[in-house]
């Protein structure tokens, strides 16, 4: 249920930025996930198609890439894997990058616009 609030919540934010710049449709939403995060992408791709349907992005495509989770010591900065600590400054762990959820870009099809040119009178 954890991923359910999440997409939701990312559907919303998504659907607000399309009303803002007056889409007839979202057409792709990108978004980054950090390892760290313990969502899995399969089930927010999974919610997102369920409730996407009668909405601006119901044919919107999701694309999810997914950043390692990095730890780091604060003091020296030396990279820590697997929490096995890498140096002995014993400072503890800073993360470097793994906890995103970020909407990275949206993209839209705008109003459809109806132009009428008529014929010069005489002219052609
Ligand atoms: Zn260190």
């Amino acid at each position: 249920m954890h991923e359910l609030t999440i997409t939701e919540s990312i559907l919303s934010q998504v659907i607000a930025e399309g009303r803002k710049q007056n889409a007839a449709r979202i057409r792709k939403i990108k978004l980054l996930l950090g390892e760290g995060m313990s969502i899995v992408p399969e089930c927010v791709r999974f919610y997102f198609d369920m409730i996407k349907p009668g909405t601006l992005a119901a044919t919107a495509k999701l694309e999810i890439e997914t950043l390692p989770l990095r730890l780091r010591c604060p003091k020296c900065r030396a990279e820590i894997k697997e929490f096995v600590p890498a140096c002995r400054c014993a400072a503890g762990v800073e993360i470097v990058s793994g906890q995103e959820l970020t909407i990275e870009y949206i993209e839209i099809v705008a109003s459809e616009k109806t132009t009428r040119f008529e014929k010069a009178k005489g002219a052609g």
